[in-house]
């Protein structure tokens, strides 16, 4: 039994599929000297299709944003002819008489090797472009269909070193039941994705990969965190029974959907989804939920080959917000860099990549990539209520230049006599230190606060989001979150303007009503917690939250925090269950 970081919860029982960090799996065939000629020209022709598909993208990237954004594929081009590259594996592939995909392997090893041993960062860079160019090469090679060959059965539990949020977005539903990682925090995006496809995963759990095998039986207890290997019939039978009561308290939840969020006292909360595609939209509708509090627009990009154009993108948040109408959907700007990356648009290799180009910075360094985005946004605006939204804004100045451009984009469509809302709104998300201390001045010059604690806790206390090893420090109740939380709050109504939380930690029921004793006006959850936060919201009044929230914020421990709120709410629980009994 393992205890790791709950990522999403749930309890799955299945085989495990245990994967090494590679997702292309790399087989070595030994083929006979009859069929050499046959591979080597089955490599080439790939490396062909890799040339045009690169092309195309080049094409698309300097149309849509630029010719120096576009440098990238030119570096991969060259390669691509490059005789040390193409012609390295040639050779191994006649002298060793093997596939492609292990000799374009082979390649990649020596390069990785070489580069390791000199330490030339140029190189290093080299090395992570030709593993990008394998992986494609092997992606167009005919017949390759390598990726899932060694699972063990039609449905399976992923073991995986780490898994990139992209990775998980491409995750195949009816196949994969759940995962298992060795890496990752409770609010990296992959826990947040896997949440929003409803996989029960488990992150944090150290050398999972080196003891499990692919074809154990693994339980998978999302909730609590918990990873059972080959489990003795007792702990089997348990958490046979353990699924069935989850499934019928999910049940018993959603009798809760036609009612609204209001406290005992009637104060009301808005309550709201955050989604990463598209597709929740059904979820989120089940739901009941009042609005799309937070659509992480960049999962839209994330499995592309190539930049989205503004049509593509049009017609995905025009779904979306037609669906929703008249309740609001608030689309966020393109949030990428950190734990998301885009394999057609390059952010050199960082140091701190949180700390890095991220968010609203490669934005406001790639303005014709993100008016193309703003287009996108506001022509949707036209089919229902839609807000916009600026991630990780640090300085004024930052605000200032997204409006502007935003000015310029709607100025730019009146012209051209295209439909958008003109009294769209726009707000910034509050997720940095700096911003929270600022908070009064930024409230000026918005309509709304969204206070992204995901990341809002990482930059407080210094420690990333994703790393299991400090996630001891990573703690929503922190008593310097709390009083930057009540410092946005205060400066929002002063402003007079909403302020709403979108990051997990509204996803969370005690925490949630720790939040509204902290003035907040809406919380933004993932689709599957709107009806745990909503049965929480009604079981309390605003007054019992206010006052719980004061005497945290005299606290200056996270550990006695945690414990003062869950005492008050059994205690504030069991009074309303006896007075419904009398
Ligand atoms: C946050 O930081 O809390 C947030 C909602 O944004 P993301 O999780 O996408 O960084
Ligand atoms: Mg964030």
């Amino acid at each position: 039994m393992y205890k790791g970081i709950a990522a999403s919860p749930g309890i799955v029982i299945g085989p495990a599929y245990v994967i090494s960090k590679r997702a292309v799996q790399v087989n070595k065939v030994e083929l006979t000297p009859q069929k050499i000629d046959a591979e080597v020209a089955r490599m080439h022709s790939a490396v062909e299709r890799t040339k045009t598909d690169i092309g195309t993208i080049k094409e698309r990237i300097v149309h849509d944003i630029g010719t120096a954004e576009a440098e990238i594929f030119n570096a991969y081009l060259m390669l691509l002819s490059d005789p040390t590259f193409v012609g390295k594996a040639e050779e191994i592939i006649r002298g060793q008489l093997v596939n492609t995909e292990y000799a374009l392997h082979m390649v990649l090893q020596n390069y990785a090797e070489f580069s390791n041993r000199i330490s030339d960062s140029y190189l290093k860079e080299r090395s992570r472009d030709i593993n990008s160019l394998v992986d494609k090469i092997i992606h167009n090679l005919e017949e390759s269909g390598e990726k899932d060959s060694n699972a063990p059965a039609d449905k399976y539990i992923i073991i995986a070193q780490d898994l990139s949020p992209a990775d998980t977005a491409d995750m195949n539903k009816n196949s994969v039941m759940g995962f298992v990682t060795e890496m990752g925090g409770a609010t990296s995006h992959t826990a947040i994705v896997a949440r929003s496809l409803e996989l029960p995963a488990v992150v944090g759990v150290r050398d999972i990969t080196s003891t499990a095998k692919t074809g154990d039986l693994v339980i998978i207890d999302g909730e609590k965190g918990i990873v059972v290997i080959n489990p003795n019939p007792k702990i089997l039978a348990a958490y046979k029974e353990e699924r069935k009561k989850f499934i019928l308290k999910l049940r018993m939840l959603k009798r809760l959907k036609t009612l609204d969020t209001v406290t005992i006292d009637k104060h009301k909360v808005e309550l709201t989804a955050n989604i990463e595609f598209p597709e929740e939209i059904v979820v989120v509708q089940e739901n009941n939920a009042e609005g799309v509090g937070l659509f992480r627009t960049e999962f839209i990009y994330i499995n592309k080959s190539n930049l989205p154009s503004e049509e593509e993108q049009f017609e995905s948040y025009k779904a979306v917000v037609q669906k929703m109408n008249p309740r609001p959907v608030t689309l966020r700007t393109l949030d990428i860099g950190g734990d998301k990356f885009l394999p057609y648009f390059k952010i050199a290799p960082e140091q701190n990549p949180f700390l890095g180009l991220r968010a609203i910075r490669p934005t406001l360094a790639n303005i014709n990539m993100f008016k193309l985005q703003l287009r996108a946004i506001l022509r949707s605006s036209a089919f229902g209520k839609v807000k916009i939204m600026f991630p990780m804004i640090t300085v004024a100045e930052e605000l200032d230049e997204a409006k502007k451009v935003l000015e310029e984009v709607k100025a730019d469509l009146k012209r051209k006599e295209v439909k958008f809302d003109p009294s769209v709104k726009v707000g910034c998300m509050i997720e940095v230190p700096s911003a929270a201390i600022m908070a009064d001045e930024l409230a000026k010059k918005v309509d709304f606060f969204s206070i992204g604690t995901n990341d809002l806790i990482q930059y407080t206390v210094a420690a990333d989001r994703g790393n299991e090893s400090v996630s001891y420090l990573y703690d929503p109740l922190n008593p310097a979150v709390l009083r930057l939380i009540k410092m946005i709050s205060n400066s929002a109504h002063k402003a007079g303007i909403k302020v709403s939380v979108c990051g997990e930690m509204a996803g969370a029921p005690h925490l949630a009503f720790l939040l509204i004793g902290l003035g907040i006006d809406e919380l933004s959850v993932s689709p599957s917690s709107i009806l745990s936060v909503k049965k929480l919201i009604r079981s309390v009044s605003f007054k019992d939250a206010l006052d719980t929230a004061d005497e945290a914020l005299r606290e200056d421990r996270a550990s006695v925090i945690k414990d003062m709120i869950l005492t008050r709410l059994n205690q504030l629980l069991y009074a309303k269950e006896k007075g419904e009994k009398k």
